[in-house]
């Protein structure tokens, strides 16, 4: 090596910050995640005990029974459940079928919250568009169709992919109503190619008819454009047994690891109890409870309680409606304001690959710094952005500071809302890094002499 290039090295060397104690907080932590972690036992235990838990069916009373359970198991204090009511909804018997110009079952499943077609079903024409101003530009040809929304979802490592073709999933069925469409379709929100539907929240407004909505597998939406694209009269049998059944008492889990010196301060770490019905909730979200329960068991086993509360909270309903969390909000109302930061498990289980804040330039500044002993293997390059998880949004909104440990969704979007979310999609490794990640910057924020500014924007995604 040339004494130039020695020189530039060794200084480049010089100009980092001392290497992490090894037998600081974040060393011990870190360590603990990987070499006595529990967070894959505790994902398998809620897939496999308890498996699919729909808001307000069975399944999701026993989840909750589990999260108490597995919450005292697990060293938390205060441990207890908050009531929030949740919509029934029921999926029943479905099909879809391709009845012209050749028949074909197709791979479809009703979004969430969808009225049901008729018992014998519903038989009409496809249109297909990409968007709601294409919709909207048909005008009158709308009348009597089905709909079929075929937007592509991108791959990306940040998963904002997403974000650019859930709209649709959300206000399609309104949209294509308004013009007298007599249901709607939408190829999966998603990036599998395994002829999976990906279900999904949609959302009605009262003043415009209810019609059904599904979701069709992605190779199914292709085969449809193709046909559509040839000119051809595409004509599809839906039989949807969807419908609601009122409401129901369910709970929000919580639970603490109380402050040293201020324990009214409060770090919330959240993740959502609730999952869809067609898999097993491994990556959506059991992985996340894991992630945010095995962080409340570290802190406790290691012996290290922060200044400040870190309270875990484990939401009913994220995925209908964000029941818990607009319960939590509005329960805990009082208290927001001792609320110094929030984070929410709610990426999978993939690695962790940076940090993200709502917020401007101090707040980027504060968790780059807090960050810092996690140089060596996660990237600060801390984004700042406009929201941190849906279960935060009416924190956010309220003024509370939320963060996000983002996490490698390359391949989160190909199971995410299928009957392939299950736990053999989980890397324990990968999980258990995060778990390193998220507990490390948990104790330094519960801990620091700073927090976080408000964010600067209300929540948008
Ligand atoms: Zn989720």
């Amino acid at each position: 090596m040339n004494r130039l290039l020695a020189i530039i090295l060794l200084s480049s060397v010089a100009a980092h910050a001392a290497p992490p104690d090894p037998n600081g907080v974040e060393a011990r932590l870190a360590g603990a995640a990987l070499m006595d972690g529990q967070a894959f036992a505790t994902v398998e235990s809620l897939s496999d005990h308890i498996g699919q838990r729909l808001a307000g069916s069975p399944a999701a009373d026993r989840a909750v029974e589990w999260a108490v359970a597995t919450m005292k198991a697990a060293g938390l204090k205060n441990v207890h459940k908050e009531p929030v009511k949740v919509p029934r909804w029921v999926r029943g018997e479905e099909s879809v079928e391709l009845v012209a110009p050749a028949r074909l079952p197709l791979r479809a499943t009703a979004l969430g919250g969808s009225v049901g077609t008729p018992k014998d079903g519903l038989t009409a024409q496809v249109v297909e568009v990409s968007s709601v101003d294409e919709l909207k530009a048909l005008g009158d040809k709308i009348k009597g169709k089905i709909v079929l929304f075929n937007k592509v979802m991108q791959r990306t490592r940040s998963g904002d992919g997403y974000g650019q073709v859930v709209g649709l999933r959300g206000r399609g069925a309104v949209e294509a109503a308004r013009l007298g469409a007599v249901a709607a379709l939408i190829r999966s929100v998603g990036t599998g190619n395994y002829r999976l539907p990906h279900t999904g929240g949609t959302r009605y407004d009262d003043a415009v008819t209810k019609i059904p909505y599904a979701a069709l597998a992605a190779e199914d939406a292709e085969h449809l454009h193709r046909l559509i694209a040839r000119g051809e009269a595409v004509q599809v049998k839906l039989r949807l047994g969807a419908h609601r059944d009122g409401e129901v008492m369910s709970s929000n889990v919580v639970g603490e690891v109380p402050g040293r010196d201020k324990p009214d301060e409060v770090v919330l770490i959240g993740a959502h109890l609730d999952s869809w019905d067609l898999g097993a909730g491994a990556i959506d979200d059991g992985a996340g409870c894991a992630i945010v329960i095995e962080t409340a068991r570290l802190l406790t086993a290691l012996g290290l309680p922060a200044r400040r509360t870190v309270r875990v909270v484990l939401y009913m309903n994220e995925e209908n409606g964000l029941s818990g969390a607009n319960a939590y909000a509005a329960a805990h109302k009082g208290e927001l304001a001792k609320h110094v930061a929030a984070m929410e498990a709610d990426s999978g289980a993939g690695r962790p690959i940076g940090l993200s804040v709502a917020g401007g330039a101090p707040s980027v500044a504060l968790l780059r710094s807090l960050a810092e002993p996690l140089r060596t293997w996660l990237p600060t390059d801390v984004r700042s952005a406009d929201w941190a998880g849906a279960d935060l949004i009416p924190l956010q909104a309220a003024g509370v500071p939320v963060l996000d440990v983002n996490q490698d969704m390359s391949a989160y979007f190909d199971w995410h809302h299928t009957a392939a979310d299950t736990v053999d999609k989980i890397d324990p490794i990968d999980l258990a890094l995060e778990v390193a990640a998220f507990s490390v910057i948990t104790h330094a924020l519960a801990d620091s002499p700073e927090v976080l500014p408000p964010p600067t924007a209300p929540p948008r995604w």
